[in-house]
């Protein structure tokens, strides 16, 4: 099995700059950053995407959007925030391993490219 980057996170394996950490979930900065504030938030435990999280563990799903909404507490974004989930080839997922973006920080403009 190929190695995964975030469970390498997860694992301490590799760094991150956390921001919230649960006992299931680990939220930290994008290293590449699309707005002032771009957090991911994942389950600590692997799922390829959002689907088969969902599918396989829903209690876990409902941790992950509940960090996310905390994790935009944590950061200030009163004024608003966008949470996203790329799945798949179309979806223009390249982390296979199931996160949320956390965006905010500036104003968003719709509809994403
Ligand atoms: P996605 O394209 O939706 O799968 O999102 C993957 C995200 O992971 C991208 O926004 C990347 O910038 C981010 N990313 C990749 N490697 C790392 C890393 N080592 N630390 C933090 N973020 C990363």
């Amino acid at each position: 099995m190929s190695a995964c980057i975030f469970c390498e996170i997860v694992a301490g394996k590799i760094p991150a700059t956390v921001v919230l950490e649960t006992e299931h979930v680990l939220a930290f900065r994008d290293i590449s950053p699309q707005a002032p504030t771009h957090v991911l938030v994942i389950p600590r435990e692997h799922h390829d995407n959002l689907t088969s999280l969902v599918t396989h563990n829903p209690d876990l799903a409902a941790k992950v959007f509940t960090a996310a909404s905390d994790a935009a507490v944590l950061e200030g974004l009163e004024g608003g925030y966008r949470v996203v989930s790329n799945i798949g080839d179309d979806g223009g997922q390249t982390v296979d391993h199931m996160h949320l973006h956390v965006l905010g920080g500036r104003s968003l403009t719709w509809p994403p490219g």
